[in-house]
């Protein structure tokens, strides 16, 4: 992990942010600190942030709203800090784009922990630049996380692309939902096992929108899914 990365965190409630503040410092990282949504972005479109922790209820807009912005121009790591537990909010956060979530109250060494996995996931997948597989149908491109599907690509959610990804990584294979879950970074804690039928479905639009004949993901009742060769 580079220790220069600069981390921007977006947090209005000072008790809060200078725990956070004074955490990452410790630890080495360079820190930025702004209150508002706004600023956010456009801290992102002037500095190299590394690494976003980013504040759900903030005074301007929701930090919702901020990921979806940040996300039209950058990838950089998000994680999320939400006063609510509720389970529908999380999933919310990580389909928008985010990578990862912290429920208030949380502990700061393990915010910082988190900091640190994000970086070295972020900087691992940076690093593999170029580093795409294909086959016919399907490329992969790792580094900007999406998928082509017969020269087209495909406007994925983060889960509908863990679940394409693993599924074309093994053709053939019948994955159980489980599986698929257990493939996608993060999504056990957060995601039903009858959610993935519901990522499946709309997995499944896509690519019909694309090529209208059989799909390529097959059902296997009972058992799960796979996709063909
Ligand atoms: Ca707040």
């Amino acid at each position: 992990m580079k220790k220069e990365s600069l981390i921007l965190v977006v947090e209005d409630e000072s008790s809060i942010a200078d725990n956070v503040l004074i955490s990452l410092k410790s630890e080495g990282f360079r820190c930025k600190h702004v209150s508002l949504a706004q600023d956010a972005v456009d801290v992102v479109k002037s500095d190299a942030v590394s690494l976003i922790v980013l504040d759900v209820g903030l005074p301007d807009f929701t930090g919702f709203e901020a990921c979806k912005e940040i996300r039209k121009f950058s990838r950089v790591p998000i994680i999320f800090l939400t006063a609510r537990g509720e389970e529908i909010d999380r999933v919310v956060g990580l389909e928008i784009g985010a990578d990862d979530y912290m429920t208030k109250p949380f502990s700061p060494r393990e915010l910082v922990a988190r900091v640190k996995l994000r970086l070295r996931d972020f900087e691992q997948v940076e690093s593999t630049d170029k580093d795409s597989e294909s086959n016919d149908e399907f490329m992969i491109d790792e580094t900007r996380k999406t998928i082509t599907f017969q020269g087209v690509v495909l406007e994925l959610t983060v889960f509908e692309f863990g679940i394409l990804k693993a599924l074309l990584g093994q053709p053939e294979r019948v994955f159980s939902r489980e599986q698929l879950i257990a493939s996608v970074r993060d999504m056990p804690e957060v995601v039903l096992a009858r959610a993935v039928d519901n990522h499946i479905k709309t997995l499944r639009a896509k690519l019909k929108d694309i090529d209208n004949s059989d799909s390529p993901i097959k059902t296997h009742r009972g058992l799960g899914y796979s996709i063909r060769l």
